[in-house]
């Protein structure tokens, strides 16, 4: 064997507190499957693999024995445009609740590529508006899809998925649903909220490695898109069902190890269950908005808006973002910038993945630390 040189590229330090939305700090059981040896992706064990991911990522979403999956190898917004691209059919045309970031963003995946698409906007801190989205759908027939972000992480906004879901169903179209930073943590049914097609990732609540994204919709919805021309190659939600269901191979080389990570991430979810996730999940927010609000610090949204995953703080008069990320990064604790125009005047907090209640105190202690008085840390680090 060649000696490997020194290594290029430094490691990251030594377990940091992942307090961003995904990927999150994953339990050592994760991260061991990818010791496992080296696999060809088109062997009988991939299949196995492959199956067993489909049917378990479909039962956290709730879908019973006439939904399916697709997993894709990519970020989640893969397949969101997966879903969207390949959902809507020619003439059809897609109506966006538009509350924050990842809201904006499903107008901008339909956007490039010419789907024609109208927004319901509403400010960031804003809940959707569910009357003028019954009116939009009787005043135009047209519209043949909507699409919602469940949890806004740009915000902390949980959205009201099952309502929507109960009028789009009532106006007979079709509910396309990011569900990228909530399922697993939060209350979703695909078959409950009538939820056309679920989009999630395998790196935020679900406590995976970042890498594979999925899809989950009905059998006969993935059967209906072969009367459809595909937008895309490799994002055709058809062609990788047939690949998947029917000849049980992933249509191109899929992250297999991640794939893998994504198995057992998707077995420690479902033993734990999604409500004692959520169970998990809030009462760590709650212990830091408790101490937040005891520091002093303040909240972009109302109470009863909240997700149990992130909380949107603002900034103290004084301290500039980086400067507070870069003092708690020295002691061990990752946080996430505002978005868009919120970025001068609020962070965010992510409390998902394998974060324990020791790791809140100890972040809040360090906070004060480094928010309230500078100096302790300085001298300190
Ligand atoms: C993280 C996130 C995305 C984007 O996911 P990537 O994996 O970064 O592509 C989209 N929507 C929501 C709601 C998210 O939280």
């Amino acid at each position: 064997m060649t000696p490997a040189g020194p290594p290029s590229t430094t490691p990251p330090p030594a377990r940091a507190v992942l307090l961003n939305p995904g990927p999150v700090n994953v339990d050592p059981r994760v991260r061991e499957v990818l010791g496992y040896p080296d696999v060809c992706h088109r062997e009988a064990e991939v299949s196995a693999l492959l199956d067993a991911v489909r049917d378990k990522a479909t039962r956290i979403c709730g879908g019973d024995d006439q939904y399916t999956c697709v997993a894709l190898t990519g970020s989640g917004t893969s397949a969101l445009e997966a879903a969207l691209t390949s959902a809507v059919p020619p003439g059809g045309r897609v109506l966006v609740l538009d509350n924050g970031h990842y809201g904006q963003r499903l107008a901008q995946i339909v956007d490039v590529y010419g789907i024609p698409c109208q927004r319901l906007r509403f400010d960031w801190t804003t809940p959707i508006d569910l009357a003028a989205l019954d009116r939009a759908l009787a005043a135009d027939p047209g519209i043949s899809h909507v699409a919602m972000v469940h949890h806004e992480t740009s915000t902390g906004m949980l959205n009201p998925v099952r309502a929507a879901g109960e009028i789009v169903a009532r106006h007979g179209r079709d509910l396309v649903v990011d569900a990228i930073s909530s399922v697993g943590a939060e209350d979703l049914d695909v078959v409950r909220d009538r939820v056309g097609w679920c989009v999630g990732t395998a790196n935020k609540a679900l406590e995976g490695l970042p890498g594979v994204s999925f899809v989950v919709a009905r059998r006969d919805a993935f059967e209906a898109l072969a009367e459809l021309r595909p937008r895309s190659f490799s994002l055709d939600l058809h062609r990788q069902y047939l690949a998947q269901h029917h000849d049980r191979a992933p249509a191109f080389t899929p992250a297999v190890q991640i794939l893998y990570a994504f198995d057992r991430a998707l077995d420690l979810a479902l033993a734990e269950g999604v409500a004692a996730r959520r169970a998990r999940y809030a009462s760590l927010a709650q212990q830091l908005r408790v101490g937040l609000a005891d520091r002093g610090f303040t909240f972009l949204l109302s109470e009863k808006h909240r997700s149990n995953s992130i909380t949107t703080v603002g900034l103290l008069p004084g301290l500039r973002y980086d400067e507070l990320h870069d003092r708690l990064k020295r002691a061990g604790f990752v946080i996430y910038a505002g978005q868009g125009e919120l970025a001068t005047r609020y962070f965010r907090l992510a409390n998902m993945g394998q974060l324990s209640s020791a790791d809140i105190t100890s972040f809040l202690q360090n906070l004060s630390a480094s928010a309230l008085n500078p100096n302790i840390t300085e001298s300190n680090s």
